[in-house]
């Protein structure tokens, strides 16, 4: 299930070529529209150059309004809607991650159990590659990590949550006696989604925004040290 190969369709949002092609966080229908270039702004953020993309879904006739930084290649924020039926995960989270998250999020309409699948595949891989928690029982691996005393309360809750919803937690969702899929309502998958969304925040957005605030605060004073070395002169 873990295949991380599975190239950019799986991704949130690309744009290239003049092309917008992703799931519509209005209605999640996968799109593939023609952008018109006039509707491209270029402007500037502290230096940076963005690119500002809109255009509205075929499906739902919703807007979509996409920021491009050109930190990575193919993710692009999305800026508008603001909420959607599912959300876009930020940057910092790893592309493999993204991946897996953003099939998920493709397969929620049409089948709750397979996104539901993904996010328990995602999340083992998570424990597996990043926390190095890896006992081959995923109930017993989340436990582990709800037990260490660096993880804040509201993910010890979606956790523990997670961990109580006994067949997904314990079992894969195919049941390993019938080899039939076990039972997941949509509800299920969109909260899995919305768990999953923040835990990868906590794993991956938050300390790297933790360390650049650091890095920001000893720019700063390693400039004014050197200011107050200047004035004593
Ligand atoms: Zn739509």
């Amino acid at each position: 299930m873990n295949n991380t190969e599975t190239g950019s369709d799986a991704l949130l949002f690309e744009y290239s070529d003049g092309e917008m092609r992703g799931y519509c966080p209005h209605c999640n229908v996968y799109l593939c529209v023609e952008v018109d270039n006039e509707e491209i702004i270029e402007a500037l953020d502290r230096g940076e150059s963005v690119t500002i993309v809109y255009e509205s879904c075929r499906a739902c006739k919703g807007l979509i309004v996409l920021i491009d930084r050109k930190r990575k290649e193919l993710q692009k924020e999305v800026i508008y809607p603001k909420h959607s039926v599912w959300e876009a995960l930020p940057s910092e989270v790893p592309l493999v991650y993204q991946r897996e998250y953003y099939q998920a999020v493709g397969t929620l309409r049409p089948s709750p159990k397979a996104s539901a699948s993904l996010i328990r595949g995602l999340l083992a891989l998570v424990l597996h590659q990043h926390y190095q928690i890896n006992h081959g029982n995923l109930a017993r691996e989340v436990k582990d990590l709800i037990s260490r005393s660096d993880i804040p309360s509201y993910i010890q809750d979606d956790l523990d949550r997670f961990r109580r919803m006994g067949n997904l937690a314990a079992h894969p969702v195919v049941d390993g006696d019938t080899g039939n899929l076990v039972e997941v309502e949509p509800w299920e998958a969109s909260w899995l989604l919305g768990m999953m969304w923040a835990f990868l925040d906590f794993s991956f957005v938050q300390p790297a925004k933790q360390k650049e605030r650091g890095e920001r605060l000893d720019e700063k004073a390693g400039l004014s040290e050197k200011l107050g070395k200047e004035r004593k002169k």
